[in-house]
């Protein structure tokens, strides 16, 4: 892919994230999966250790759509990072928006972050809702027409903010 399609992809993306009927059908996965979670009632045991990816050997992923929401999200809430604070996070094997033990991105993060729990209540639980949560975001961008990209969360980052699309 070349570098203007790259950006006009991720503009896509950026411009998906505002549609009423996309904001919908994320929230709608986002309540879903809350309410899967609220069921089995695991406890937040390690309070941000899995968002320190390389120490508890933990990956997320997302999706191109995903990502760019969180980006517009966190902006929107004047919490924006740049590629060198995604670049940082790379190499303290963080996410960009980790302090200390919370989140930043708790309105715009991905199902990735949603889904996961490490108390072992949810052990079960948690690849089920992530395999469906993964099928549900792939199918929201194969209705609404758009590129679909799946990744590493800080890859993806990279990506996205790159391209410098606003
Ligand atoms: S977006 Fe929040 S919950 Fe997800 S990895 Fe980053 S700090 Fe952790």
């Amino acid at each position: 892919m070349d570098d203007a399609s790259s950006r006009d992809m991720v503009r896509v993306w950026f411009d998906a994230a505002m549609r009423t009927e996309v904001v919908e059908a994320i929230e709608a996965i986002h309540e879903e999966i809350a309410e899967a979670i609220r069921r089995v009632g695991p406890l937040c045991l390690a309070s941000g250790q899995c968002c320190r990816f390389e120490r508890h050997g933990h990956r997320l992923y997302a999706s191109g759509l995903e990502v760019a929401r969180c980006v517009a999200i966190c902006r929107a809430d004047g919490r924006g990072i740049t590629v060198e604070d995604v670049q940082a996070a790379v190499e303290s094997g963080e996410c960009p928006w980790q302090d200390g033990r919370l989140c930043t991105a708790r309105r715009g993060r991905p199902t990735g972050c949603r889904v996961y729990f490490c108390d072992p209540r949810a052990a079960d639980i948690v690849p089920e809702l992530a395999e469906r949560a993964h099928a549900e975001i792939q199918a929201i961008h194969e209705r609404f027409g758009l590129a679909y990209r799946y990744g590493e969360w800080r890859s993806m980052l990279h990506l996205v903010l790159s391209e410098g699309v606003a």
